[in-house]
Formats: structure tokens, sequence, C-alpha cells
């Protein structure tokens, strides 16, 4: 039985859930509706039809297409890439690397030295949606977040099959 009911889970999937968050949640000892439910509660939300294997952040996700391939997907349905790529390296990229910049969305004082820091806003470059934001020295290269293990997180953690993928 499920301590969750689908409300509740939509409710989470409504929120502002980082991932973390809900990797803590979905890992709960062995419970593996909550994570269907949660899935379930996601793709109702969204507007495209390729099914989702795991959400990536509140409007990113690695889906699987009708080619049954693994690709890194906004709401809005465009596809970025392959799920083993940087995403970001598709997206559409706004670097607020002067003062100016930077105060339109941070208090002046509390704005960082931009010899030092600038941030990097990368928006899905279909509908525009916001999806990551990084505070990186100014060389820093892009960063990967992370490769999430999906085989091991269906198998090991919640007990699901794992969906299909083409290559
Ligand atoms: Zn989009």
């Amino acid at each position: 039985m499920s301590t969750y009911t689908d409300e509740q889970v939509a409710h989470l999937v409504d929120g502002t859930l980082n991932w973390e968050t809900t990797f803590r949640m979905l890992s709960m000892p062995k419970d593996n509706s909550r994570f269907e439910q949660y899935l379930k509660a996601l793709q109702a939300k969204v507007g495209f039809k390729e099914r989702i294997v795991l959400p990536l952040g509140p409007h990113l996700h690695i889906v699987q297409n009708a080619n049954k391939q693994w690709v890194t997907q906004c709401d809005c349905g465009h596809a970025f890439c392959d799920y083993r790529e940087n995403w970001k390296l598709h997206a559409a990229i706004y670097v607020r690397d002067t003062e100016e910049a930077m105060t339109e969305v941070y208090p002046r004082l509390m704005a960082p030295d931009t010899q030092w820091q600038v941030y990097r806003e990368y928006y899905c470059p279909s509908c525009g949606t916001m999806h990551d934001v990084e505070a990186p020295t100014p060389w820093y290269p892009v960063i990967h977040d992370f490769e999430p293990d999906i085989e091991a997180f269906y198998e090991e953690w919640v007990g699901l099959p794992v969906p299909e993928r083409a290559d």
C-alpha cells in the first residue's frame, strides 16, 4: 500500500522539488507505487506523449521517444539531446557577467563581483523556460550536473522494470 495519495503526489509535482529531494522521497524503503504515482502525475502535467523515464528538474525530463531512444526533453516537448549528453550545451544560454546584468535580478550589494563569479542561465530554446542556473567563476566550463544510473535506480531503488532503450 502506498502512503501517498495521487493528489499529494500531484502537489509534490507542482512544487519546486529539486532532484535531490525527489530522489530522497522516492528512494525511501521500497515503495515502487510511489514512483509510479509520481511519474503518472508528471505525465499528466506535461504536454507531450513520450514516456517520462526520469525527471531531471521541475520542467525537464529524460523521456523515451517513439524510436525508444532516451532523450532530455522540456515540458513543452522540445528535445535537447541524447540523455547521456550535456543538455546545457544545447540550451539557450544567458550569461550575466556585468554589474548591470547582475543587478537586474540581484540587489546591488548582494550581487557577486563579476570578476569572480558570473551567472549562467539555461533556457529552453523553444518555450523559454529556465531550467538551470549556475554561479561559476567566469572561466569555469559548463557543468554537467550528474549522470543518473537509471537502470540501478529502477532495479535497485524502486523495484520496477527499466523502460526499453534502443541503443
Ligand atoms: Zn520548452
